[in-house]
């Protein structure tokens, strides 16, 4: 075993935390979720996520024969709804093509949707006990800190080096312990801003602790200007209290949530006001904008008091009418959790 590692050990059995919900039982099923969820989400939002997903689906049975709105419902909240929908998919595929077990071989596990390199080496590592690397936001920040490794972590060639150097620190054993402490390290001492360089286990050897520098690393994606997107939301509200909500496309933005019908230009009816769908009034709120990582959305929601004649668009499973003094158990995207919450609230209602 190398310094490095060593001393990483060292740290981790004295000073690690080992209470969080997910360490309780390193199965692959429950590092696999709990992996999942904290990618670009911080630990203290993942815990009652997780401590919920886990009550509801327990086992990758149950999340394979759960309803995707059950599933996406239990996501609400977290954002990147990609990663509910693909952990569906592939408990489906774990089920079909493995008997319910998760694959034991990196390669495999990379085979399955939402499993990139780094969660099949988590799995791996910390389940299986395997030396596998993982590369995620935490050990990339400690390893361009301690190594002065300059450029941004996501460009080709620095990732490559990353995984390079990643792979040969691996230990052969204790190799579950190591994993655990690289996130752990990255995400309590060797944090984003202010680390802990004074406790740090690697400060004697670290590069950008001895040349005064940690503000550089890791380098930053070069800058790009978001375009700008424009949107009407059409709040439907009929007199039972209840708001029409249409379900998306599987794919793209919000694949598979249920949203309010839209129109590009708030000027513009959404397509479904036939004659079934009267308005009786209409009142435009304050825009909103809903940033996603490639593009602003500015959203202009349209509140109609509306009057219905017959239910046609309700047979095709893709309307529904959600209550709003009982809220349903369906996935929905962020913008449209807040608009009903709002709309719940206004007087009258
Ligand atoms: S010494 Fe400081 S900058 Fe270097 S790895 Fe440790 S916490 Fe990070």
């Amino acid at each position: 075993m190398s310094d490095f590692s060593d001393n990483v050990l060292n740290w981790f059995a004295r000073h690690g935390r080992k209470d969080l919900p997910w360490q309780q039982e390193l199965s692959p099923y429950v590092v696999w979720i709990s992996e999942i969820m904290l990618q670009q989400t911080q630990v203290v939002t993942v815990i009652p996520f997780f401590n919920r997903f886990m009550a509801t689906f327990p086992n990758v049975k149950a999340l394979a024969n759960a309803d995707i709105d059950l599933v996406l419902h239990h996501w609400t909240g977290l954002g990147y709804y990609a990663r509910g929908r693909n952990l569906h998919k592939a408990a489906k595929a774990i089920v079909n093509d493995y008997d319910g077990n998760l694959p034991v071989n990196v390669e495999q596990l990379c085979q399955l949707p939402g499993i990139g390199k780094s969660t099949a080496g988590a799995i791996a590592a910390i389940a299986y006990k395997q030396q596998a690397a993982i590369l995620d936001g935490n050990v990339k920040r400690v390893l361009t800190r301690f190594h002065g490794i300059a450029g941004w972590p996501e460009h080709s060639a620095v990732k490559a080096r990353l995984w390079q150097l990643d792979e040969s620190l691996t230990p052969e054993i204790k190799v579950a312990q190591y994993t655990q402490a690289m996130m752990d390290l990255g995400a309590t001492v060797c944090t984003r801003t202010k680390p802990g360089c004074d406790r740090c286990p690697l400060s004697e050897k670290c590069v950008a602790h001895h040349t005064d520098s940690i503000d550089q690393y890791p380098g930053r994606r070069p800058k790009k200007i978001l375009p700008v997107k424009q949107v009407a939301m059409y709040m439907l509200q009929n007199k039972r209290n209840e708001v029409l909500l249409q379900k998306r496309p599987p794919t793209g933005i919000w694949g598979g949530l249920w949203s309010f019908p839209e129109a590009d230009c708030p000027s513009e009816e959404p397509a479904l006001l036939d004659d079934s769908i009267e308005v009786e009034s209409s009142s435009k709120w304050p825009e909103v904008r809903h940033t996603f990582s490639h593009y602003h959305l500015d959203i202009t929601p349209v509140h109609n008091k509306v009057r219905c004649q017959k239910n046609t668009i309700m047979d095709s499973g893709r309307w529904l009418w959600y209550p709003l003094d009982k809220p349903l158990e369906v996935g929905l995207a962020a913008p449209v959790k807040k608009l009903l919450r709002q709309l719940a609230q206004q007087p009258g209602n």
